[in-house]
């Protein structure tokens, strides 16, 4: 499999950056499957089992049927704090630090 392969198919991750976090709810409307707000304002990635992920950097994975809300949440995100990376290699797809 070529490493620059960058196929819809392949599963991917996410995980966002609170300290960055607008709290303007892009995401939330976006994908409110995997973004939620907790108490504090600040969007927090979701499993599926729906439990909310509230520790710095805790990546969740991202459901099939969501990847394109995902990862448009991920450029949109006016705190550029989204991070969607691919679940086999961690290079991240969408985000502040995607290369495209
Ligand atoms: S879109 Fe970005 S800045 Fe806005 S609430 Fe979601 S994570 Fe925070």
């Amino acid at each position: 499999m070529s490493a620059e392969t960058e196929t819809p198919a392949q599963p991917l991750r996410v995980w966002v950056d609170q300290d960055l976090c607008t709290g303007d709810g892009l995401c939330v409307q976006y994908a409110p499957e995997v973004f939620e707000f907790d108490l504090d304002g600040l969007a927090y990635v979701k499993d599926d089992a729906g439990e909310l992920h509230l520790s710095p950097g805790s990546r969740v994975d991202v459901p099939g049927h969501l990847r394109l809300e995902v990862i448009d949440a991920a450029r949109d995100c006016p705190g550029d704090c989204i991070h969607v990376l691919r679940a086999a290699d961690d290079v991240e797809v969408a985000g502040p630090d995607a290369s495209e």
